[in-house]
């Protein structure tokens, strides 16, 4: 391999800095596919970015497959990522054809559908909640025969975009159909959403939520951390904070371990980088309620990882999928404290008036990253529906406690003003 090995990296959006300054870390030369919603200008300018290829991924991947490989010949390439949920199963086929580690197409599928997950889960024996797949909107009814409280959410979503908890039978019809109506709204807007997809209904887990992030090489896996996020009961769930590591027992951090691992081989995933979301039912015991086959929360996950475990979590999921030996497999790492993150809330949604907040947030020493994806003007709409993540903030800190309070901080200093209705 070259010396400075080259990387294609699919659908990372150039705004959010952590993988492509782990590439710039780890001497690795990136060529961007963009997503969508991004810009070549602001592709060019990421750090180890030194091409920039579209590919139309969602409106023909064949021909983006062709050109692709087309792009190989004339100058390989060592490696392939997914920069984003959207873009795993290209990528899983991509690195097929090219003889590139990587995911099976098997594995990178059963990860995209909330459906097939739940049923690996199953026939693995590890923990799901029950659920009904709801193909056309008469079949509402059929979510009755389950245990409420339930969640209503498309069966392909993101970011909890169209999930809302329904604690009563008579409520269920009206929220099937609002999800119904969210998503055939946003079929066609590049993100993903297959509209044959359907909703899927299933019962609450109760208890605190928590995240794991994991490597994967060879189909040995190894949670790097696990994160904190907190109760969060509904009826709409957008996330808002994170802390890690987790102050968890030991017993409890084993169970979740085992979960994770568990959940990598029931879905065949043995190569790169996962983010998996558990819910401790009751406090003590982990349900799993998705993995994704990629860096978490669009690289920042791996940054939160980083300082709370030592382990560099961006630069090996890099190295994994250049067919690397990852380094924290050969060195113990050393943790470098406690990680939060903050997300504003969007809260009532409508057109930005300000930002409240950022200049303090900026100066204050604690904080690693801010990163703001919109301003005034802009019109945000509120959970249920969904419109990005309008400032993002992750900080470092001595203990938990202050991290928490930290957080807290936040909620009450950084928030987003919208102009008044008429
Ligand atoms: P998405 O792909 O939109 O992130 P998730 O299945 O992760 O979909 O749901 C988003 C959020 O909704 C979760 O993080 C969790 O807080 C809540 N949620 C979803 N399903 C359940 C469930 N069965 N029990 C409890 N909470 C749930
Ligand atoms: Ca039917
Ligand atoms: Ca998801
Ligand atoms: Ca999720
Ligand atoms: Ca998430």
């Amino acid at each position: 391999m070259s010396p400075r090995p080259k990387l294609v990296l699919v659908g990372q959006l150039s705004t959010f800095p952590w993988v492509f300054e782990a590439a710039e870390r780890a001497g690795i030369d990136v060529i961007l596919v963009p997503r969508g919603d991004d810009t070549e200008e602001s592709a060019r300018r990421a750090a180890a970015v030194v091409e920039v290829l579209p590919l139309d991924i969602e409106g023909n991947a064949e021909a983006a497959l062709a050109a692709l490989a087309d792009r190989y010949r004339q100058e390989p390439f060592d490696g392939i990522m997914a920069g984003n949920e959207q873009a795993v199963p290209f990528v899983a086929r991509a690195a097929g054809e090219l003889g590139l580690p990587g995911l099976t197409e098997e594995a990178a599928t059963a990860v995209r559908d909330k459906r097939s997950m739940r049923r690996h889960l199953r026939e693995a024996g590890l923990g799901a909640p029950g659920f009904v797949v709801v193909e056309e909107l008469d079949d509402w009814t059929e979510a009755l025969s389950l245990r409420f409280p339930v969640v209503v959410k498309p069966a392909n979503g993101h970011s909890s975009f169209g999930v809302i908890r329904v604690d009563d039978k008579d409520a269920l019809e009206q929220a099937v159909a609002h999800t119904w109506k969210l998503v055939e709204a946003h079929v066609g807007a590049d993100d993903g959403l297959a509209p044959e997809a359907g909703v899927l209904v299933e019962e609450y887990l109760d208890g605190p939520e928590i995240s794991a992030e994991s490597l994967v090489y060879h189909g040995q896996v190894r949670v790097c951390a696990v994160s904190w996020k907190g109760e969060l009961t509904g009826p709409y769930f957008q996330e808002t904070t994170l802390r890690a590591p987790a102050q968890l027992p030991a017993e409890i951090l084993a169970a979740v371990e085992a979960e994770v691992i568990g959940a990598h081989h029931a879905f065949g995933v043995t190569e790169g980088t996962t983010h998996t979301e558990l819910r401790l039912v009751g406090g003590v015991r982990p349900v799993l309620l998705e993995m994704g086959a990629r860096i978490g929360g669009g690289g920042y996950m791996a940054h939160l990882a980083h300082v709370g475990s030592g382990i560099d979590m961006a630069v090996d999921a890099l190295r994994i999928h250049l067919g690397r030996e990852p380094l924290c497999w050969g060195q113990e790492p050393v943790p470098a404290g406690h990680a939060a993150a903050f997300q504003v809330p969007v809260g009532s949604g409508g057109r930005i008036k300000q930002i409240h907040g950022l200049d303090s947030v900026r100066a204050d020493p604690r904080v690693d990253y801010l990163v703001q994806t919109t301003g005034p003007g802009a019109v945000l709409r509120p959970y249920p529906d969904f419109s990005g993540y309008p400032v993002i903030v992750l900080s470092r800190h001595g203990s938990d406690a202050e991290a928490e309070a930290y957080r807290e901080h936040l909620a009450r200093t950084l928030y987003v003003e919208y102009e008044e209705q008429d």
